[in-house]
């Protein structure tokens, strides 16, 4: 047996040569310097030919190929063709624009390779750290906790879970919210964004549990409508228990009035969640900070490092101000999985606060982006992108062809070309040319939405390499195109 053992040579899916390894990542590295540093020099997004697409059509190879051949084709096939979130002039939904750093986090983060489902080693402190640091950047007790996951919509769902469980009055987990003697129902503006539906929906209680509130003029909750339907719902026999509050709407920015929905949510002993995907971070911002104010007010607060952090995608924060209640909705210690006084298993399991059992390092791009930029330049980073906003409406305000169709309260800009007697369909038609003509030409990219019945061009400005000049191209290009069609 031991003779045939040492026949056999045995596999691996390391190099032979680590040499030729080491000049190619090192070639990589190159490359990847040069790609992000001339970015600016690049469209922004280009359509990519029909041969590139079906390049990624081919079957799974069966045997091994060189690295260098593959990155080789790559090169063609991969980066001329991304997104373009981390280009100077991408305004489309909400997203970071990346960096380097963020970049190398990733690396680094990979060749660390640990699990950060648990686990005595400096990659878990990193992760306690990061959280430690989001919490105290929001204003959160030292007591609170935390959890980094996927983004946005699953921090939201972490918390609506902490809500719902800490909430119900039985322990939903042993029964399930079928045992519920009255039906639970939470509350947010009729602008929540999407993921608080696929939220509901999951925990079961299903979208119509979800009341949405009609917002003010602004986008704001309507608060006094919000305690009508409080006690309307009361009255019908269902379970008030929580209300979303958003800070930063998807659709126009609007932060909803978070020292009222803090008291509010204290008379009526509701839960007090606050999606701050989009304007947590607002609360570290010299020049702005009041406008999240109450924000420390929450029991469970979510936020997005990958976007206003600019760190690659994912990364998302859920806060919870209960570290009990946060590790109650999700604890479980199944006999492969227990604590040990000693060793790799000798450390708190950082996934009793999440669903993930397995978790990426996620933590190491925020903690290296936060390490070397410091909390107060992100602060000024995101004073410059609510500046630049007001700017860009102020510029719009200026001309004759182009109407803002939202207040601008942080950095998302609303509006849209109009022309005298358009109907809302022309009008609608002609901006969506607008919008396709301007990515299709790599010139800007940038979305659109509907507010209050009426389509609009819709610019976020996540992004810390935008300049004043480039939102002076965007006015006079969506100008020199809208005036083509209309003409
Ligand atoms: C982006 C966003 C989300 C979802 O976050 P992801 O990181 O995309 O999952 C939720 N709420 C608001 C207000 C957002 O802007």
């Amino acid at each position: 047996m031991s003779n045939q053992k040492m026949d056999t040579l045995e596999e691996t899916l390391d190099p032979l040569d680590w040499k030729a390894l080491q000049d190619l990542a090192h070639h990589i590295v190159d490359d990847a310097v040069a790609h992000i540093k001339d970015v600016r020099t690049r469209p922004v997004w280009q359509e990519m030919p029909a041969d590139v697409r079906v390049s990624f059509t081919q079957p799974a190879p069966l045997q091994p190929k060189p690295l260098s051949d593959i990155y080789a084709e790559l090169k063609e096939t991969l980066l001329p063709y991304s997104m373009g979130n981390i280009h100077p002039r991408f305004w489309m939904w909400f997203m970071g624009s990346g960096s380097f750093t963020g970049a190398l986090a990733e690396f680094l983060a990979s060749v660390d390779g640990s699990n950060l489902g648990a686990g005595n080693t400096s990659a878990a402190l990193i992760d306690r750290q990061v959280v430690n640091w989001l919490k105290q950047m929001m204003g959160f007790p030292e007591s609170a906790s935390g959890t980094l996951v996927s983004g946005g919509s699953m921090a939201n769902i972490i918390g609506l879970t902490t809500a719902r469980n800490a909430m119900a009055g039985i322990d939903v987990r042993a029964e399930g919210i079928t045992a519920l003697p009255k039906q639970l129902r939470f509350y947010a503006s009729d602008q929540v964004h999407s993921c608080h539906q696929q939220a509901v929906e999951l925990l079961g209680m299903g979208n119509n549990a979800l009341r949405r509130v009609p917002s003010y003029p602004d986008f704001t909750i309507n608060i006094s409508a919000l305690k009508k339907m409080i006690s309307e719902d009361r009255s019908a026999g269902h379970l008030p228990a929580c209300v979303i509050a958003t800070a930063g709407t998807v659709n126009t920015g609007a932060i909803d009035d978070l020292p009222s929905i803090a008291a509010l949510c204290k008379d009526e002993q509701l839960w007090f969640h606050v999606d701050g995907c989009i304007g947590a971070l607002v609360a570290i911002a010299p020049k702005n900070h009041q406008l999240v104010n109450g924000i420390e007010k929450a029991d469970s607060l979510a936020l997005d490092p990958h976007k206003w952090l600019h760190v690659p995608f994912e990364a998302g924060c859920a806060l919870i101000r209960d570290a009990n209640t946060h590790r109650n909705t999700f604890a479980l210690h199944p006999e492969y999985l227990e604590n040990k006084p000693r060793g790799i298993a000798a450390a708190e399991y950082l996934h009793d606060y999440n669903l993930q059992t397995s978790r990426a390092f996620r933590a190491l791009k925020v903690w290296l982006a936060i390490k070397e930029q410091g909390v107060e330049k992100f602060g000024r980073l995101i004073d410059q992108n609510i500046a630049q906003a007001h700017y860009l409406s102020r510029l719009i305000g200026n001309t004759d062809q182009l109407h803002l169709m939202a207040p601008t309260t942080i950095n998302i800009v609303c509006f849209r070309y109009v022309r005298p007697a358009g109907t809302e369909a022309e009008l609608r038609e002609l901006n969506m040319e607008i919008m396709l003509q301007m990515q299709e030409s790599g010139i800007a990219a940038f979305s659109d939405t509907t507010v209050e019945g009426h389509h609009c061009l819709r610019i976020a400005i996540c992004n810390h390499r935008t300049r004043y000049e480039d939102l002076d191209l965007l006015v006079d290009e969506v100008l020199r195109i809208g005036d083509q069609l209309a003409s």
